[in-house]
């Protein structure tokens, strides 16, 4: 009988993967692929879309497209649990799928407060899947908005995504007729971590350009009556807020047994395998990468992907498996939503038109590989 290889989600790094078993098949290999969804959007192009320079399906990519022509067979569904000592799957359907190997690329999930009527109106920028139902419905909300007073739009959340949803959001307002007053906020004492000191500069003038303030130290909690709360019931008066916290573990690969680490995600060795169970490998966001911490960032699940190839290829066949070097460090850019980019790289950073043709060309040869 063929050995069953499932792959769990549509993430960067399994894009890499479908391409490879397109280009190299494995016919003695039964390929699957869950994923809810069969077009997936790419989250550097996300700023870009919310703020109108993209359409929706100039961001995604079309993995039911890819796993056939990688000859595997895409089950439309989502997976709810693992059963890891029988190695099997249990999907939202109710249904459950045996496999031989797996592999996780299932990303981080973000944890949002609800919103009840009189509270801010919440926009989370996960899942990404989601994103596009929830801008249009926050957008439908404010048309009918009579008000007079600016609109006043609060960024949870000062990391990269946080920092350029929140002026891909400002200018969409803003094309809308819509005046935003905005503010972006985070509970540490700085902003954009990890970015050099010049970038971070550049950001921070980016914001006093866009009338954006910045409110370090402030951790939200919760929603209150047109405002967020932190833990100590400070408020900050909203009406939108765009909820951009840092990524949380899904919840179903520790409740399975698997080797997690303190906050959930899956530990791996320098092969991508779980270190507990070594026929599952996990990459990007939901991996603990053992040998060494690495961002949760999509330029590090994209670099997995080829090595994930290669060992997932080796592994069917009984062969040695390749390790995977992070790199050191990596390119960042930034879209401030005005058709100008940040870049921060190293101890450097620039800023400019160029920047943002530059992130472009970067963002559309990436999805071109998958077209
Ligand atoms: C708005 C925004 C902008 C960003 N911009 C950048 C950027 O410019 N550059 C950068 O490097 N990083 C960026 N990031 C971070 C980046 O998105 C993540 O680090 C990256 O997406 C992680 O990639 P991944 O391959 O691990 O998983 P993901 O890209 O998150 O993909 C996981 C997939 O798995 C699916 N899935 C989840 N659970 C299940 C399940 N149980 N069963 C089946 N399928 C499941 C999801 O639907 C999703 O399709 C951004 C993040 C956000 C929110």
């Amino acid at each position: 009988m063929a050995a069953r290889l499932v792959l769990v989600g549509a993430g960067h790094a399994h894009a890499e993967v479908l391409r490879r078993f397109a280009q190299q098949p494995a016919p003695d290999v039964d390929l699957l692929l869950v994923s809810p969804i069969a077009q997936v959007p790419y989250s550097g192009m996300m700023p870009g879309w919310l703020g109108g320079r993209y359409s929706w399906e100039e961001c995604c990519v079309d993995f039911a497209a890819l796993a056939a022509a990688a000859g595997a067979r895409w089950v439309q569904d989502e997976v709810v649990a693992l059963n890891a000592a029988q190695r099997l799957l249990v999907l939202a359907s109710g249904k459950t799928l045996r496999a031989d190997f797996v592999a996780l690329n299932i990303g981080s999930t973000v944890l949002t407060p609800r919103s009840i009527p009189g509270q801010p109106l919440i926009l989370p920028t996960r899942p990404l899947t989601a994103l596009r139902v929830h801008t249009e419905h926050l957008l439908s909300t404010l048309s009918s908005r009579q008000a007079q007073a600016p609109l006043r739009l609060v960024g949870v959340g000062a990391g990269a995504a946080g920092f350029e949803m929140l002026l891909g959001l400002q200018a969409r307002l803003t094309a809308q007729g819509v005046t935003a007053q905005s503010t972006l906020t985070t509970r540490s004492g700085s902003f954009l971590p990890g970015l050099s000191v010049p970038a971070r500069r550049l950001a921070r003038c980016t914001l006093q350009q866009h009338r954006v303030r910045l409110q370090l130290g402030f951790d939200a909690a919760r929603l209150g009556t047109g405002a967020v709360l932190d833990a100590k019931g400070n408020a900050l008066a909203a009406d939108v807020v765009l909820w951009a916290t840092g990524g949380v573990a899904h919840a179903w690969p520790a409740q399975s047994g698997l080797a997690v680490d303190a906050s959930g995600f899956v530990q791996v060795d320098a092969t991508l395998r779980s270190i507990s169970h070594p026929w599952l490998f996990a990459v990007g966001d939901c991996a603990c990468f053992t040998p060494l911490a690495v961002p949760k960032s999509g330029v590090y699940s994209v670099r997995m992907g080829p090595v994930l190839a290669d060992n997932l290829h080796a592994m069917l066949r009984g062969q040695p498996l390749s390790t995977y070097q992070p790199q050191p460090r990596f390119l960042v850019l930034l879209n401030t939503g005005d058709g100008h980019a940040i870049a921060s790289r190293g101890a450097l950073g620039w800023r400019g038109r160029w920047v943002m043709r530059w992130k472009d060309r970067i963002d559309r040869k990436f999805l071109g590989r998958y077209r």
